[in-house]
């Protein structure tokens, strides 16, 4: 489908495009890029670009830039890296907050994209703006209550609860949940700067580099790394079951793309449940129940174009 928009990114077919009907933009704001999109559903993107994640000041010019020479938009949508401000009373709404990323800690992203654009933005994190892609147009469709995790270089996980993203207090983080870690099988320390052990700090793509040697995608599939890995994540997902008893749980990211995993996480979760949650979906169906996404690496960007369809109402 993104192969699509270079046949038709023509002055001539956007003049016609927009006559035809309302455009939004989507932003995915990733830590290493930041991917824009412009369209109105997964099969009708007419025009993309990656501009890389530098200093916010030249990363948020190309995407402003980017924007701008497009047909007018109706709304954008935004789903970043974090944490983030979601309050939208807070005085740093719309900010990247304490992010170590250097130069981007207390960044305001919304602002000088809703001043140069002067139309609506939406603002969630990366995970629910993915999450409500999936909603919108993947495998989560008709769920109100469900997950979606991601699980690359760092792990992050959202969702919806009775039918609405998940936010709260600040927004989840579930990548941060603590998690059982038995030392005398796995020394390694952990990686996350704030709790070393944490789920993420264990699971995350730097953490499987560090622990063995090696990136994840050069080790063999029937390498133990995976099994470790499978059992930290069975481990963190049962406790998401035992607490929001989520009607699907979608697993995405660049680990994940390592799909020996999913019937190990699947294996060590009914073990570890046993039994007690009593469920259709866990005990007959469980491939069902914890599934990739169905837009694959396109959950982010396709979910913030999501968020602008629905900010524009
Ligand atoms: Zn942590």
């Amino acid at each position: 489908m993104l192969n699509l928009y270079l046949e038709k990114t023509d002055a001539k077919y956007l003049a016609g495009r927009n006559k035809m009907s309302t455009l939004y933009g989507g932003i995915e704001a990733g830590g290493t890029k930041f991917i824009c999109a412009v369209g109105t559903c997964p099969d009708d993107l007419i025009a993309q670009k990656r501009v890389s994640t530098t200093t916010p000041e030249e990363t948020i010019t190309q995407v402003i830039d980017f924007f701008q020479q497009q047909p007018r938009l109706s709304a954008v949508g935004i789903g970043s890296f974090g944490p983030i401000d979601l309050n939208p009373v807070s005085s740093t709404y719309g900010y990247i907050t304490t992010t170590p990323k250097t130069g981007w800690s207390f960044i305001d992203l919304v602002g000088p994209i809703r001043r140069a654009l002067d139309i609506p933005v939406a603002f969630d994190t990366d995970v629910n703006a993915a999450a409500f892609g999936e909603h919108r147009w993947g495998g989560a469709q008709g769920l109100d209550n469900f997950i979606y995790l991601t699980i690359g270089t760092g792990i992050g996980g959202g969702g919806m609860v009775n039918g609405k993203l998940m936010h709260g207090m600040v927004h989840p983080e579930m990548g941060h949940m603590i998690i059982p870690h038995d030392k005398q099988t796995d020394p390694y320390a952990g990686h996350c700067p704030y709790h070393g052990d944490c789920f993420e700090g264990l699971a995350c793509g730097p953490a499987l580099e560090q622990r063995w040697g090696q990136p994840g995608e050069n080790l063999p599939t029937d390498h133990p790394a995976w099994l470790l890995e499978g059992r930290y994540l069975a481990l963190a997902i049962s406790n998401l079951i035992c607490t929001l008893s989520p009607q699907r749980i979608v697993v995405g990211g660049g680990i994940m793309e390592q799909t020996q995993l999913f019937p190990i996480i699947r294996q060590d979760i009914t073990r570890l449940l046993n039994g007690y949650v009593r469920s259709e979906e866990i005990q007959e169906h469980i491939e069902n129940y914890i599934v990739p996404p169905k837009l694959n690496r396109q959950a982010g960007i396709l979910g913030a174009l999501a968020l602008a369809i629905e900010s524009a109402g």
